[in-house]
């Protein structure tokens, strides 16, 4: 095998081709290999490979061939950056934390992110001796206010799910950083493809592998990407804990990753074209869109994102009876709670992703029982519309 130098290469061209390797056999298509060991030509090999003298692979669950072309494509390789790949997105999440801080360290996270993410932060972290505060809303203020000295992370999701509220990664850069912290994005909803965090001055870019990487509903993963000094430490959590990405799923993520870029492209398109046919419809009372001029933070996503994304949410005139009639007139939209796949899914945020929060947190994020969410996919916008109006009435 032979390794590529990648280090002048592009996000597009590293998504198809980073981490490329070739066996004695010249397979075009990379090789999954499925063993839970490699062997050693002597004791003195197996010595070196133990010490890290020689570079190569002692044990699957830490040196996966495919599971390292999956980071190295995924965080973009050979710019002095580390990727690590996890089991999950959430495996990403836990390792970052359980690496990076002591007990009696704080987080300062936006209160609009990932469910499991608020449980993991606000009901098991306190255990630990690890307290969150939550900021409700995105102002950059209210994130330098909620500061402590012992803050260690300050954690946010941008856009956010499901309200698509846009936070400023350089201005919390600095916030964190003013204070000794370190500030963590979690980039699901845009990937690297339409938004880089590092390179706005993040710390830390956690993805969902189990969304857009993959980006056809099949595996779980994820990775946690940032300077070496950080991912070394998120590694070595990894190695002795055990959340580490099977062999297969790092494999199907390598496959998803090579049309990556022009997933995003299109289903961002399709989005615009479906935000902006919902605003027009009399039925509807808001769309929350980053793509949408409308949207109160349009300026700043189009500053830091490539494009709107791909997912929208969108609040119905009436209650809770008359979001599930949308969802229950779809014949083509999948219901179901799951994002980042080819096929456009719909969502009731209020009683299915976020059913586990409080109602008064659920208040407090603005999510109302009208509120539907959609990831829209590669289907064309013109059916998923039909689809919608019959539910809309
Ligand atoms: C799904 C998701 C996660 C968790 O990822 P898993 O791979 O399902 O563990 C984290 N953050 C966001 C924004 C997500 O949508």
């Amino acid at each position: 095998m032979s390794a590529v130098d990648t280090s002048g290469w592009s996000f597009d061209t590293l998504a198809v081709r980073a981490g490329q390797e070739r066996s004695q056999f010249g397979e075009h298509s990379e090789a999954l290999y499925l063993t839970s060991s490699f062997v050693f030509e002597n004791a003195a090999q197996a010595a070196a490979r133990f010490s890290g003298a020689e570079p190569g692979n002692v044990l699957r669950p830490l040196h996966q061939p495919d599971r390292q072309r999956h980071a190295d494509a995924a965080g973009g390789a050979g710019r002095r950056r580390g990727c690590i790949a996890t089991a999950t997105g959430m495996a990403a999440i836990l390792s970052t934390v359980m690496a990076l801080m002591q007990s009696g360290e704080h987080i300062v996270a936006s209160r609009s992110i990932f469910g499991a993410t608020q449980q993991l932060f606000g009901a098991i972290l306190p255990r630990f001796g690890v307290d969150t505060t939550f900021v409700e809303r995105g102002a950059v203020e209210a994130f330098r206010a909620a500061m402590r000295p012992t803050t260690k992370l300050v954690f946010i999701e941008t856009p956010s799910n499901p309200l698509t509220e846009v936070f400023d990664i350089a201005a919390l850069a600095e916030v964190a950083h003013a204070a000794g912290a370190l500030l963590v994005v979690d980039n699901c909803f845009c990937t690297p493809a339409l938004q880089r965090p590092l390179e706005l001055g993040a710390d830390l870019v956690i993805h969902s592998a189990t969304k857009y990487l993959d980006g056809q509903g099949r595996v779980l993963g994820g990775a946690v990407c940032g300077a070496r000094t950080l991912t070394e430490e998120v590694f070595k959590f990894l190695r002795t804990a055990g959340p580490t990405l099977s062999a297969f799923n790092a494999w199907v993520i390598l496959k998803g990753l090579e049309t990556l870029s022009v997933r995003m492209q299109a289903q961002s398109a399709n989005a615009l074209q479906l935000a902006q046919w919902l605003e027009d419809r009399p039925q509807v009372a808001r769309v929350y869109y980053p793509g949408l001029v409308s949207h109160p933070q349009h300026a700043l996503a189009s500053r830091q994102q490539a494009s709107g994304g791909a997912i929208l949410s969108f609040e119905v005139k009436g209650d809770r009876a008359a979001a599930w009639r949308v969802v229950d007139n779809c014949r083509l939209l999948s219901i179901t709670a799951n994002l980042g796949d080819t096929k456009t899914t719909i969502t009731h945020p209020a009683s299915t992703t976020h059913g586990r929060i409080t109602a008064e947190a659920r208040a407090a994020s603005g999510i109302g029982e009208n509120l539907l969410r959609i990831a829209v996919g590669l289907e064309s916008p013109m059916d998923l519309q039909a689809d919608l109006a019959r539910g809309l009435g």
